[in-house]
Order: structure tokens, then sequence, then C-alpha cells
């Protein structure tokens, strides 16, 4: 072993000792390492010999601590309790960009895959779950600064069990996809990788009928500077793609319907416009030249006319929303209940120079997160001791949720308060919010104990112009308020749906069902903070209903490099991930506990009196066991139903001799 495999066991604790421990690890190709059940992946940026067949048969229907930590114990430990004891489980990846998540999340996936069900039905459905990844990389993927193929939504996947935990379907949820992004890409980043793929890999004869060329650099959409990317082929991806879409279950007109609009959007991207003088004296947006506007409208089934008139008005860019798409869940037979294992990989914690309405949603949505850890480990864990009648102080640790109800509160929240803003009559700017912020938050500050949620607003002299602070659990983080109101509102002109919406074209139609005329609603659509608020509400109900497992995610170095440890970049890491944290929390109670009759029956044949039956109750074998081990008193608490143990060291004692017979 090298280092020490769970930071529990870590002597003496520090921030230091914790990162030479990841750091000399690291160095020996050991990115797995645990603390307790929570296991940490540093991303080894090169392909290791360790997610092989024969790896995912040696971590089968072992025990978490019998082999070294690796992904792979995780998602077997969290798919047998599935499996066997009925847990709902979900696996929460965490990290940030270019940290390893979206990697993590598809080795769960495999591993799940490999080691459930067989048989022609199941093996369809395994094969529809692993190929729903390339399709939602694809056009939720890009080349960005920080990763190469960085996911620019948040995912969540239900993946639902028979009771005999083979798989049946799942549901998959999106959560804040950058749809700026099309229109817009940061220098040295691209657009979402299906444009490329298209461009690269379609036939002529596709081309052709999306009225496509194969040249990037026709479409000003896509951005020149980084158009290709090493070790990327997008000729192949796009064949991937396509086989994908198909094996998902996508017919093959709705693949050309898909592939028409993403030709409409790089046509849609080439239409300029020019300001053409009216009577009144105000200028008014004309399209420029109309070739490209044809060919969109042709591919769209729309006529020209409408869509001419409909693009006079200015459509606001950002929007975020949430997707439900639903893959292939098969129909439950009778009434039984499914299982359900819920995989969630979403960016973590964002903390920029600058800072807008994205990294204050993000970081919102990890405070919710954070809540969840909290409630989940800390609660369960104290619970489960008064439970079995062990005697333990309760652990001090800060509690967020302060600070998730300064952002979410109905009345007096940073979000209830923009959407007041964004709904008020008169002149709303950004300056006008952060002023209302301001007024509520400060006058609360000055009116309320130091223990009031405001504490965690913080304003003091040295914020910059048009700026807020918040104290988040992970740290400080200033945001810039420009572009709030904007974002918020998220609207999209009437007029826009509506031409969409009179589109000959079934898809587009569906995307815009706002634009029936028979359905015209006056009242104006949620806010974007509205309803992400709401989704992530959802999502926080769902996963609390579930046995949650982690996956902390952390980026070595900033070159997406091999090799390369950049101690300062960790050291970052691992305190917004707050693993310090977990780490005193595990040892602040008992790293181990396990019921008393698989315990003498693993350990029974360590012990002359128990080997190879033990009569009486199976509570008296393990004390006596563990007596005739001459395990320390102070090691092990009898619970009710469960013996504790405090240090893993006595765990890898047991274990050694049980080795050794
Ligand atoms: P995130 O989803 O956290 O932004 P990704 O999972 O996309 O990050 O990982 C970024 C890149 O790092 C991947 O494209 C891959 O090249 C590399 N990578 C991540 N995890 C692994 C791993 N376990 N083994 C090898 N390379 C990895
Ligand atoms: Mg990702």
């Amino acid at each position: 072993m090298i280092g020490v495999g769970d930071m529990v066991l870590l002597e003496p604790l520090s921030e230091d000792s914790f990162l030479e421990n990841l750091r000399n690890r690291f160095d020996h190709n050991e990115i797995y390492t645990y603390i307790g059940s929570v296991v940490i992946s540093v991303n080894p940026y090169r392909s290791l010999p360790i997610f092989t067949p024969e790896k995912v048969e040696e971590y089968r229907n072992r025990n978490f601590y019998e082999l070294s930590p690796h992904i792979y114990a995780l998602a077997d430990e969290a798919y047998r309790s599935l499996r066997d004891q009925d847990k709902d489980q979900c696996i929460l990846i965490t990290g940030e960009s270019g940290a390893g998540k979206t990697e993590a999340s598809k080795l769960v996936m495999s591993y799940v895959a490999a080691v459930c069900g067989k048989g022609q039905e199941v093996n369809k459905v395994k094969e529809q779950l692993l190929q729903s990844n390339p399709v939602l990389e694809a056009f939720g993927n890009a080349k960005t600064v920080r990763n190469d193929n960085s996911s620019r939504f948040g995912k969540y996947m239900d993946i639902e069990f028979d009771f005999k935990g083979d798989p049946l379907g799942g549901v998959i949820s999106n959560y804040l996809l950058e749809k700026s992004r099309v229109v817009k890409q940061p220098r040295g980043e691209r657009n979402f990788h299906i444009f490329y793929q298209l461009l690269s890999g379609a036939s002529e004869d596709t081309l052709k009928k999306l009225k496509l060329g194969r040249d990037f650099s026709k479409y000003n959409y896509l951005s020149l500077d980084s158009a290709t990317v090493n070790g990327l082929d997008d000729a192949a991806n796009f064949r991937t793609v396509r086989n994908a879409m198909q094996i998902v279950g996508f017919m093959e007109d709705e693949v050309q319907s898909v592939l028409e609009l993403v030709a409409a959007v790089l046509k849609l991207g080439n239409i300029e416009f020019k300001p053409e003088s009216r009577c009144n004296g105000f200028d008014e947006s004309r399209v420029k030249d109309k070739n490209d506007l044809k060919e969109m409208c042709e591919l769209l089934g729309i006529e020209q006319s409408v869509l001419e008139r409909a693009f006079s008005y200015r459509t606001v860019e950002a929007k975020m929303e949430k997707v439900s798409t639903t893959l292939n869940v098969a129909q439950a037979q009778a009434k039984t209940r499914h299982k359900v294992m819920g995989v969630l990989d979403i960016y973590g914690f964002e903390i920029f120079e600058d800072n807008s309405f994205e990294q204050f949603i993000i970081n919102y949505c990890n405070e919710k997160l954070q809540q969840i850890f909290i409630e989940l480990t800390l609660r369960e864990e104290q619970e489960e001791y008064v439970r079995e009648g062990i005697e333990w102080t309760n652990i001090e640790y800060f509690n967020n949720a302060i600070i998730c109800d300064l952002i979410e509160n109905n009345q007096n929240g940073i979000l209830a308060m923009l959407d007041e803003e964004c709904l008020r009559p008169g002149t709303v700017t950004d300056d006008t919010f952060l002023d209302k912020l301001n007024t509520v938050c400060a006058e609360h500050q000055h009116f309320e104990s130091r223990l009031s949620k405001n504490s965690k607003f913080l304003t003091d002299h040295s914020l910059p112009h048009s700026c807020f602070r918040i104290q988040h659990y992970a740290g400080k983080v200033l945001y810039r308020v420009e572009g709030f109101v904007d974002k918020n509102n998220d609207l999209l002109y009437r007029d826009l749906s509506q031409a969409m919406y009179k589109a000959n074209h079934s898809l587009i139609k569906q995307l815009f069902p706002e634009g029936n005329p028979a359905k015209v609603n006056l009242k104006r659509p949620p806010t974007a903070g509205f309803q992400f608020k709401a989704s992530v509400g959802t999502l926080m109900r769902n996963l609390q209903t579930k046995n949650p497992n982690y996956i902390r995610c952390i980026k070595p170095n900033d070159k997406k490099a091999a090799h390369i440890f950049t101690e300062s970049l960790v050291r970052h890491q691992v305190r917004y991930l707050g693993l310090m944290e977990n780490v005193r929390v595990r040892r602040a109670g008992y790293a181990f506990r396990q019921p008393y009759e698989p315990c003498l029956e693993r350990y029974k044949m360590l012990c002359k009196q128990t080997w190879p039956h033990w009569r009486g109750p199976a509570r008296e074998g393990v004390e006596v066991l563990m007596a005739d081990l001459q395990v320390p008193a102070e090691e092990l608490s009898y619970g009710r139903s469960k013996i504790f143990i405090r240090n893993p060291r006595t765990l890898f004692f047991l274990e050694e001799r049980r080795r050794q017979c």
C-alpha cells in the first residue's frame, strides 16, 4: 500500500499531510483514496490499466476494505445494497471542470452494466444506458480552456432496476445547459462538438441535403482559433454518435430532423442584419444577405417572410432550463416497485475572478448539495449512534442552512428579490437590484443577531462597484451584478416562438410549444432563477430518499497533463470540497460498523470457541472473538444490533489475520 489508503488513518492529520498523502499516491499511480466510504479521485490524464474486465472481476462482491481504493469498490457496494437490501442509491460526483466527474460517472455506469444481469433484453437496455453518453456529449459538451471534453450542463440519471437487480431503463435530467455557447465561445474554446462532427463526418450526400459545406470557416458560429482539437477525431465521433442515437431509440427520420436543426442553427449564425431608417426616425434591423435565411427556412419548413418579421426583434441569449429525457423505461411487470440508482455529475463550486449569474446559480446548487451531505451523512451518523445506544458526544460542524436560506428564502432571499425586481414596473437595472439587495440584507444585519443569515451577506468598504459578496461554505465569493436581471428574465420574444411554431417541421414545433397561438399565455413565463430553484428542489427531494455515495474529483494541474501534481491547485480544491471536514467527522466517530451476524460469520475462524459454530447469540460470539484476539476494549462499542470499530487499523488487523488463516 502506497501511503495511506484511507485518510481516516492519517497520522498526524493536517492539510499538509493530507496533500502529501494524495501526492505520494498519485505519483505511484494510486489515483483513488478513501475518506471512509467517500472516494477521492485524482485525474491521471492518461489511461491506466485499472479499468479492465479483470479489475471488474477483482472488485466484484468484495468488501470495501479488502482491496485497494477504487471507484469500482464504491460502485459495487452501491449496486449490492440496491440489489440485496433494496436500498435506493445515489452517487454524487462533484469537482471542478476537468477533474474527471464525467469519466467517473461513466466508470460507475460501465461497472454496474458489467456486473448486473445478462440476457438479450437486459443487454439491450444496458447498451442504451451506456450509449446515451455519446449522444449527450455531442450536444452538450465542448472543448474549453479547462477541459477538451467539458460538459456544459449538469446531469442526473436515475437508472431503474427490477427486483432481481436487472436494469429496466433510465431517466435523465439536464441542468443549466450553457446555451449562450451556441452563439459565442470564449477565446481558445469551441462550440458544441456536434457542429464540428457533422461537418467532418457526414457523407457528401447528407451535407448536400442539409445545404452545408465542410469548411468550418464558412460559419460564424464556429470559432476558428481552435477548430480542431488534438486527440479528438470529429469524423469518427460523428459515426459513433449516429450509431448511438440509433441504439438509444431515435428513428431514422428523427435523426434527420435533429441534423436539420443543427444545420439550421449554423445558417442562423450566418444571417447578418443591417439597420434601415424608417420614416418615424427610428432604425429597424433588416436581413442583409437573404441566402442563408432562405436556406434556413427551407430546412425547417418556415415561410421566409414570417421569420424575417420575427427577426426584427431582439432575443436574449442565455437560457437555463431543465429537460427530461425518457430513455426506454420498460413497462413495469405488475406493480412491483423499481429500485433506483441515481448518478449525479454536476459542476462543483466555481470561484473565478469574475463571477456572474451562472456562478451564483451553480454555487447555490453546491450549497444545496452540501446540505444534503450534512443531513444525510452527519445526521444519519449521529442518529445511528442514538439508535444503537452508543454513547457519543455530538460533534460540531458548520451547518450551511443559513446560506441556502439567504439565497432561496421565499420572502427576502436573493433569488426572490431578483424576481421581484424583474417583475417590477418602471426602470429596472442591475444596479437597482443591487441597491435593493444591499438595503434589505444590510438592514437585517443591523437589527438581528450576529448569527442571522445575513451575516453571510458580506458588506464592507472594500467591495468593488456593482458587486456583492457571499460567504459560501467553501469560501467568500464576489459576484458582479451585471447581467443578473437580463439572464434571470430570460425572455424569448413571443414573435419568435410563434414563427418557430409555424414551421412545417414537427421537431421545431415541439420545441416551441409556447408559440402555439391557441395557447397564448399573457402571464410572463417563470424566470430562470425560479425555474432553477424549482428543479434543484426536485433534485434534492429525490436525493433525500436515497442512500448517498460520494466521489470527490480533483484536478491535479491545469495543463491537462499526466504526472503533474500542482500542490497549490489541489489544496484549493481540498478546501472547496470540504475534505478536511469530512475526515474530521469520520474520525470523530467510528470508522466501521457491521451487524453481529455477518461479523461473526466473517471472523469466526480466528477463534477456537467460535469455529466452526457458535451456538449462542451472535453478539456474544463477537464479544468472545474480540476478547480472544485481544482487541483493546476502547476500540470497540457494542450497539444493539451492530459492532462499532473505532479505528480502521483494527479492521485491517482482523482482515490480515483472516488472510493468514
Ligand atoms: P469533468 O467532467 O470533471 O469536467 P472529465 O470527466 O470530462 O472532467 O475529464 C476530463 C479529461 O480528463 C477526460 O477527457 C480524460 O482525458 C481525462 N480523465 C478523466 N478521468 C480519467 C481517468 N480515470 N483516466 C484517464 N483519464 C481521465
Ligand atoms: Mg463533465
